[in-house]
C-alpha cells in the first residue's frame, strides 16, 4: 500500500483556510522553505485511511481477547458526549468561570472513581497507565522525602508484574526488588517478609494479578509493607474484575492508577489517546500534580496542592477521555458497574472452562477477568508454539490473546474476553480454538505457515522494534 507521500500530486488538495483578515506578523524564526506536506484531495485521504482501517483488526471487526488490555466495546454515546462543543471547543487557557461545566466533569469523575477505588483524591494529568505509575511513584517519593526519610529508595515488584511496573520505578529513580511468585501465581509471603526493610519505599502490585488470580492474602501483604514503613501502590490498569465489588483502598493500598482506556470504555491502541488517572489516600493528596479541580462556594476552580510534585503533562491531561469515561460510568450507574465486572469474570470462567478441554490452563481454580494458558505441551509434542496458534487465530477473524506474558508462564496465551461479548461469540471462539488444536495435532506445518489470509504474513517483529523506519526519505 502506498504512503500518503507517494500518493501526493503537486497542486492537488484544497486550501480551506480563510483569507487573512488581521495584520500579518513576521515571526523571527520563520521557516525557509514550505513544509513538504502531501498534496492530496480530501476524498483520497478518506479512502487512504479507510483502506488502512480495513487492514487492521479492531473491536468493531471481531472478537479481541487480548489479555491485560480489556478490549471491550466502547459505546458510541461516549464519543457523542466528548464531541459536544462545550467540551470539544474549549481552550485550556480559558478563565475558569467560562468552563465551569468542564471543571464539574473533572470533579464528578474524581468523585465516582474515588468511590469505585476507595481513594480520597485523584489527578487526571497522566496520559496513560505507565505515566500514571510514574506519577504515583513520584507521590510516594515526595511523601518519604517530606518526612526526611530519604533511605527509602527500593520498590518491591513481584515477578508476575506488568513490564511497565519495574520500568516506571526505574524512571522514578528507585531500585527494584524482584520477588518470585508462589505456586498459585500469588505473592510469596515469606519472600515478601524477607524483602522489606528500612529502605523499602513501597510495593507495586496488581490484584487480581496478571495470571488472573485474586490474591487472598492481600490484607496481610499490604500490612507487611505498612509495618515496614512503606506505601502500597495498586496497578489498577485492569479494574474490570473488581469494580463495584471490592476496592483497592479497602485492600490497604495508598495510591493507584487506572486506565480509563481499558476498564472505563474509552478506546485505546490506535484509537487513543489514553488517560491514566492517579488516585491516592489523604496522606498523599498534598503532593498531587498541579491543576486539581475543586468545588468551592463560588463554583469550580483549579487548586494547586501545596507540596505538589509539579506537572506531569500539559494542563489537565487528556480531558476528552475523562468525558468519555464519565459518560460510561453515568450510563451504567452503580448497579451496572458492578454487573459489568461480574459478567467479565463470568465470561472469562466460561471460556476458560471450554478451552480447558483442549488446552492446559496455567493456574487452577476460579479466575477473575482473564486466564492464562500454557502451550508448553503442544510445543513439546507437536512443535507448535503460542505464536503459531496466535497467527492461526488471525486467519479465523479473531485477534490473538496476549502472547508470552506473564513471563513466569512458558508459551503463554493470556485470554481476556470482557463482559461485552455474548455467549454466542464465546462459543464460536471456543470452536475456533478447538479446530486449531486439532490442526496442531494433525498438521503442525499448517500452523507454522499461518497467517495466510492477512494483508501481511509473519512479520520480522524484532526488526520492527530494533530498526523502525520512522521518517519518510524524500
Ligand atoms: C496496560 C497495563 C499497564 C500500562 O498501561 P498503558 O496505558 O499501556 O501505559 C500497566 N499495568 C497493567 C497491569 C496493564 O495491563
Amino acid at each position: 500500500m502506498k504512503l500518503l507521500f507517494e500518493k501526493s500530486v503537486e497542486g492537488r488538495g484544497c486550501s480551506i483556510l480563510p483569507p487573512l483578515d488581521v495584520p500579518a506578523c513576521e515571526p523571527k524564526e520563520k521557516r525557509q522553505a514550505p513544509l513538504r506536506l502531501p498534496q492530496i484531495a480530501e476524498v483520497d485521504i478518506s479512502r487512504h485511511y479507510t483502506e488502512l482501517a480495513k487492514r487492521t483488526h479492531g473491536v468493531n471487526d471481531g472478537f479481541y481477547p487480548l489479555g491485560s488490555c480489556t478490549m471491550k466495546y466502547n459505546p458510541k454515546i461516549n464519543d457523542e458526549m466528548a464531541a459536544l462543543p462545550g467540551f470539544a471547543k474549549v481552550h485550556p487557557l480559558q478563565p475558569a468561570h467560562t468552563v465551569q461545566g468542564c471543571l464539574k466533569v473533572l470533579t464528578l469523575a474524581e468523585k465516582y472513581l474515588c468511590e469505585i477505588t476507595g481513594m480520597d483524591a485523584m489527578t487526571f494529568q497522566p496520559a496513560a497507565g505507565a505515566h500514571g505509575e510514574f506519577t504515583g511513584l513520584l507521590l510516594i517519593k515526595a511523601y518519604h522525602k517530606s518526612r526526611g526519610d530519604t533511605r527509602r529508595t527500593k520498590i518491591i515488584v513481584p515477578d508476575a508484574a506488568h513490564g511497565t511496573n519495574p520500568a516506571s520505578a526505574t524512571m522514578a529513580g528507585m531500585q527494584i526488588v524482584n520477588i518470585p511468585s508462589n505456586e498459585e501465581g500469588c505473592v510469596d509471603i515469606e519472600k515478601l517478609k524477607a524483602a522489606v526493610g528500612e529502605d523499602t519505599a513501597g510495593l507495586m502490585l496488581t490484584n487480581p494479578n496478571t495470571v488472573g488470580i485474586f490474591d487472598k492474602n492481600i490484607l496481610q501483604i499490604t500490612k507487611i509493607i505498612h509495618d515496614a514503613g512503606g506505601l502500597n501502590y495498586y496497578d489498577g490498569a485492569n479494574l474490570n474484575a473488581v469494580m463495584g465489588v471490592v476496592r483497592p483502598g479497602d485492600m490497604g493500598f495508598d495510591v493507584i492508577h487506572l486506565n480509563l482506556h481499558k476498564t472505563f470504555s474509552t478506546p485505546h491502541g490506535g484509537g487513543g489517546p489514553g488517560s491514566g488517572p492517579v488516585g491516592c489516600k489523604e496522606l498523599l493528596k498534598p503532593f498531587l500534580p498541579l491543576y486539581h479541580a475543586v468545588q468551592t462556594d463560588d463554583g469550580y476552580r483549579f487548586d494547586s496542592p501545596k507540596q505538589s510534585i509539579g506537572s506531569v503533562k500539559a494542563f489537565y491531561g487528556n480531558f476528552a477521555v475523562v468525558v468519555k469515561a464519565l459518560t460510561y460510568i453515568l450510563t451504567l450507574g452503580a448497579e451496572g458497574i458492578r454487573e459489568a465486572s461480574q459478567n467479565a469474570v463470568l465470561n472469562a470462567n466460561y471460556l476458560k472452562s471450554r478451552l480447558s478441554q483442549w488446552y492446559d490452563i496455567a493456574y487452577d481454580g476460579i479466575c477473575m477477568h482473564e486466564f492464562v494458558m500454557t502451550l508448553e505441551n503442544l510445543k513439546k509434542e507437536h512443535g507448535v508454539t503460542a505464536m503459531d496458534v496466535a497467527k492461526m487465530l488471525l486467519d479465523n477473524g479473531i485477534h490473538p490473546p496476549t502472547m508470552y506474558f506473564p513471563l513466569i508462564v512458558h508459551e503463554a496465551l493470556m485470554v481476556e474476553p470482557t463482559e461485552t461479548e455474548s455467549k454466542d461469540t464465546l462459543d464460536q471462539a471456543a470452536e475456533v480454538f478447538h479446530a486449531i488444536y486439532q490442526k496442531a495435532c494433525e498438521d503442525p506445518e499448517a500452523l507454522h505457515q499461518a497467517p495466510t489470509t492477512t494483508p501481511v504474513r509473519r512479520l520480522d517483529e524484532v526488526g520492527a522494534a530494533r530498526n523502525p523506519v520512522l521518517k519518510y526519505p524524500f
